[in-house]
């Protein structure tokens, strides 16, 4: 595609202070949305997809204003605005975050934003259809036969009746209420629309129904649409183009079919890993999303998915099996974190010896630590066996920092190191993992040859 994007979404930040103490002095920052780029052409759908906390919902509200973005270009070159010259000290003429209030005003009739319960986005005084017909209201329509005439119209494109216009929300069903919802996106004409979870708070049976409408919508309408979900295959639905966000920031983005049949990012593979199938057999091997999105006031160093990784890169010379060393980075950080309890582990130690009450010994708590991370007996590389014993011995005599200075020093990864630029894989697809950069993909390659 070679025209001009209607939107164009460039490096954006949106950092939540955290405040503490009397002064509420700022002490750090969630940041939720940090660095994201993607464009939205005219009439294309791109999907924004992570799990819950990764900052979808934060991206929306930050790209149509609704909150004020930290840092970055939201460019929208609809409404009329031509793409413009950017101006001499370097900003553009379209820039949302810096439009002023009249700007504003113009931008909220052409970028429309739908939400994921539509039971909270209506007045329950209000009939549906004033409802719908403010909006015309709002923007100067002051003849009130033709608010009616069109509110009227658009409902039945919705797939409800122009009679339906006098109800009240609490006479319609949830997935009635989302298409009531997308008739007041829809009534002043916009060219984007933003829909963040449009069908999550819906029963499974009228998802399908609402985004095939969606759909409909979009094509009849002409529109652009964003849609934000958790659910990898509400995207496959509807998609065109996809950007996979993890952690504030987008680790892979392309065509809705490169990614879900090549996908690059082992955060992508996870994601397409847990999608129900009817046959579990076909699903992909050995990925298991476990955890939560860590906390993004401080999110790990390098390649932010490190921590959950299942891919998470050897350093050079070691060479175990990945499943062990996924093992390693997670005893590694549960060190840190001060997250082991040796008692516990002493007492399950104890109880799988049918024990004769004299106590376990520090082999059998190690023996434990071991299993609970399902490291073997002896790893297969002496050096790092060596090392993990040693510390783990330290653990055992509570010697805790030491334990996990060494775990720290032994066990490191390229991934926390490097913060991973974007690679191309062809046609736009694009994917920011270390394994995909010239020195670690060669490095991977001369160790298989092994
Ligand atoms: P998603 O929509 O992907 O579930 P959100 O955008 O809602 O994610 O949230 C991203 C992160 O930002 C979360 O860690 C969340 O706790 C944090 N966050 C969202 N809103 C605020 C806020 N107003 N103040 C502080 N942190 C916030
Ligand atoms: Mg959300």
């Amino acid at each position: 595609m070679t025209e001009q994007p209607l939107l164009s979404v460039r490096t954006l930040k949106k950092h939540y202070p955290i405040r503490q103490g009397i002064l509420s002095r700022q002490v750090g920052a969630a940041k939720a949305v940090d660095g994201i780029s993607f464009d939205i052409y005219r009439g294309e759908t791109v999907g924004l997809v992570g799990e819950s906390g990764c900052g979808k919902s934060t991206a929306a509200t930050s790209i149509v204003r609704l909150e004020d973005p930290t840092d970055g270009e939201v460019v929208f070159n609809g409404g009329g605005r031509e793409d413009k010259e950017r101006n001499s000290d370097g900003t553009h003429p379209n820039d949302v975050t810096k439009f002023d209030k009249q700007e504003l005003k113009a931008f909220r009739r052409d970028v429309q934003m739908v939400f994921q319960d539509p039971s909270s986005s209506f007045d329950p005084r209000m009939s549906v259809g004033s409802s719908v017909a403010e909006m015309l209201l709002v923007h100067g329509m002051t003849d009130k036969h033709r608010r009616r005439a069109i509110v009227e119209d658009l409902l039945e494109r919705v797939g409800l009746s122009a009679e339906d216009y006098d109800r009240y929300p609490h006479e319609f069903s949830g997935g009635q209420k989302q298409r009531i919802a997308l008739a007041r996106a829809l009534v002043l004409n916009p060219e984007l629309l933003v829909a963040d979870e449009p069908v999550s708070a819906l029963d499974v049976s009228v998802q399908a129904e609402i985004l095939s409408l969606i759909s409909d919508l979009q094509a009849e309408f002409g529109l652009s649409l964003l849609l934000i979900s958790h659910d990898m295959s509400v995207i496959r639905k509807v998609c065109d183009r996809v950007a996979v966000m993890y952690l504030g920031e987008i680790v892979e983005i392309g065509d809705t079919e490169a990614v879900f049949t090549n996908p690059q990012h082992p955060y992508t593979e996870a994601l397409l890993s847990s999608i129900p199938t009817p046959d579990p057999r076909t699903r992909a091997e050995g990925i298991e999303l476990t955890g939560t999105v860590p906390d993004p006031v401080n999110p790990p160093s390098g390649c932010r998915f490190h921590t959950r990784c299942h891919r998470v890169v050897q350093p050079e010379g070691l060479d175990v099996e990945q499943s062990v060393w996924r093992g390693l980075i997670d005893l590694r950080y549960r060190v840190k974190g001060g997250q082991i309890d040796v008692e516990t582990l002493r007492e399950n130690a104890l109880a799988a010896e049918s024990g004769d009450g004299d106590g376990v010994s520090d082999e059998a708590v190690t023996a434990e630590i071991r299993t609970e991370f399902d490291l073997p007996d002896r790893l297969s590389d002496p050096e790092a066996d060596r090392a993990l014993s040693e510390a783990l011995d330290k653990l055992v005599d509570g010697d805790i920092e030491d334990a996990a200075e060494l775990l720290d020093s032994t066990f490191s990864t390229p991934c926390e190191e490097t913060t991973p630029d974007y690679t191309d894989h062809g046609d736009g697809h694009q994917s920011a993992c270390i394994r995909h950069s010239d020195e670690i993909a060669s490095a991977e390659l001369a160790a298989d040859d092994d």
